[in-house]
């Protein structure tokens, strides 16, 4: 669907809201349209944070995942130090995600960096005690064509919007160089192979390298994607950051845990 279209979703939404200004209640929920709860600082209604299924409790400190987790076993995360996710990936959330990413509403866009935001202040509070100088967020790219059938790139959105709330420097550092097949319909193996080459360092950032050298400090990359489902996607990311950049620690922090 072409982003400037309106979804049956975005209509009722935009009547209800309207319906609510005109009855004075001047804060709606993004979501539904219900009149915001003044129990949260996210612009939703009651019964829309309650469908928030945070991650507080980790039971794998790798990937950052709130139950038993047999991928970090196989060890082939090996480029990314931490995984941290500020929502599990629900049937709701799941939905949510696709208001935003496919149906053009940039409007979510918001709503998903607060949640980002929580993630952040929960789960990475040593990163944030590091020197902001010294991390730099960047993003899991898109292709180009899915850039174009989109209109954006929500890994990229993100990125910008966790980096304006912490004054911290975004940057591409990653480029994908081949359309892969929709992860969601290739096996573990196939996986593998597609993303074996889907990725480089972005020449366009190789002067970031050259100043870090100079500086003689460990750098933080932090890697920003919507969905973690089995991390291999940020983990060859993470491997052309690490490859260009020795020193380069790499934590990456996703919107939602599948
Ligand atoms: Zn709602
Ligand atoms: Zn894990």
């Amino acid at each position: 669907m072409h982003a400037f279209q309106h979804s049956d979703g975005y209509i009722k939404w935009l009547m209800q809201s309207i319906k609510n200004v005109v009855q004075g209640k001047r804060e709606v929920c993004l979501l539904c349209g219900a009149a915001k709860s003044n129990q949260t600082t996210l612009k939703l209604c009651a019964k829309c944070v309650h469908d928030i299924p945070w991650i507080k409790h980790l039971q794998c400190m790798h990937c950052g995942r709130a139950a038993h987790c047999p991928d970090c076993k196989r060890n082939e995360i090996k480029y990314i130090h931490a995984n941290r996710s500020a929502v599990s990936y629900t049937p709701v959330m799941k939905q949510w995600l696709a208001l935003y990413k496919f149906r053009g509403q940039e409007m979510l866009l918001p709503l998903f960096v607060d949640m980002m935001i929580i993630g952040m202040e929960t789960h990475y509070h040593p990163l944030l005690a590091q020197r902001k100088a010294n991390i730099i967020v960047s993003f899991v790219p898109t292709s180009r064509e899915r850039n174009i059938e989109r209109g954006f790139n929500q890994a990229q959105q993100l990125a910008e919007g966790v980096a304006l709330y912490y004054d911290l420097d975004c940057m591409q550092l990653v480029d994908r160089i081949q359309h892969t097949e929709k992860q969601s319909r290739q096996n573990r193996e196939q996986r593998k192979i597609a993303l074996r080459d889907a990725f480089h360092f972005n020449p366009a950032s190789t002067h970031v390298v050259s100043q870090w050298r100079q500086r003689r400090v460990p750098m933080i990359v932090l890697l920003i994607d919507d969905v973690y489902t089995t991390g291999s996607t940020l983990n060859a990311c993470a491997k052309c950051i690490v490859q260009a950049l020795p020193d380069a620690v790499v934590y990456s922090l996703c919107w939602s845990r599948a």
